[in-house]
């Protein structure tokens, strides 16, 4: 006799997917009862089959990244970059990376890498073009990490400056200084870092925030 399946119950775990609801929808005619599925690692949700839930497909947060790898191509090959550094013993440099266990763990994942690097990346992508940004460490002795990495302008490599993009501040009492450090310039002055990104952008058309005004030199 077939063993009788266990119902998917809300707060029932499976993997890294916490059952959260449920809900009926209709796929290819068919009213179909569809689980509601939250990760517990990054909380995106998803609704899923219970025949899908039980082979176990697509359950880990390591699936949570399917789509996001080709969004933007760019970004997708820094990540596999930083990752053949720092894995591949054979990577020609590896006595500057895994040798001398400068791993980048905490990005095992695309998706995690996503997460907590895409939105910096895209700021600075949009002010000097996605092919000029380089991934950089800010302590070359410690690994990849949230805190530990910077985007910056290739041609910064491989001084680590903390060099970003150059740009002409207009003050407002009217004079001008040439700056490359936005988060400083931001910090110092009481602005807010994302505003100046976006006044650098060329495809935005606002220019000021609190009576400066920016330019890209
Ligand atoms: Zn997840």
């Amino acid at each position: 006799m077939p063993k009788e399946k266990q119902p998917i119950k809300i707060g029932d775990i499976v993997d890294d997917l916490k059952c959260i609801g449920h809900i009926h929808k209709h796929l290819h005619k068919n009213r179909v009862k569809l689980y509601v599925m939250q990760c517990q690692i990054c909380g995106r949700k998803k609704e899923m089959l219970s025949s899908t839930i039980r082979r176990k497909a697509g359950t880990t947060h390591k699936a949570c990244g399917k789509g996001f790898k080709t969004k933007d191509p760019i970004f997708y090959r820094r990540w596999q970059a930083m990752r053949t550094r720092t894995t591949n013993e054979n990577y020609h440099a590896a006595n500057r990376y895994s040798k001398r266990n400068i791993h980048s763990n905490e990005f095992r994942y695309f998706i995690d890498f996503y997460d907590k690097m895409y939105k910096s990346y895209k700021q600075l992508a949009d002010v000097i073009g996605s092919e000029n940004t380089s991934l950089e460490r800010i302590d070359n002795n410690k690994p990849y990490s949230t805190t530990n990495c910077i985007w910056i302008h290739k041609k910064d490599q491989p001084k680590h400056t903390s060099r970003t993009v150059t740009f002409e501040a207009t003050f407002p009492d009217g004079h001008k200084e040439t700056h490359t450090n936005i988060s400083e310039f931001a910090r110092k002055h009481g602005l807010d870092d994302s505003t100046i990104y976006d006044c650098l952008n060329p495809n935005k058309s606002n220019k000021t925030h609190k009576q400066f005004t920016f330019k890209q030199l």
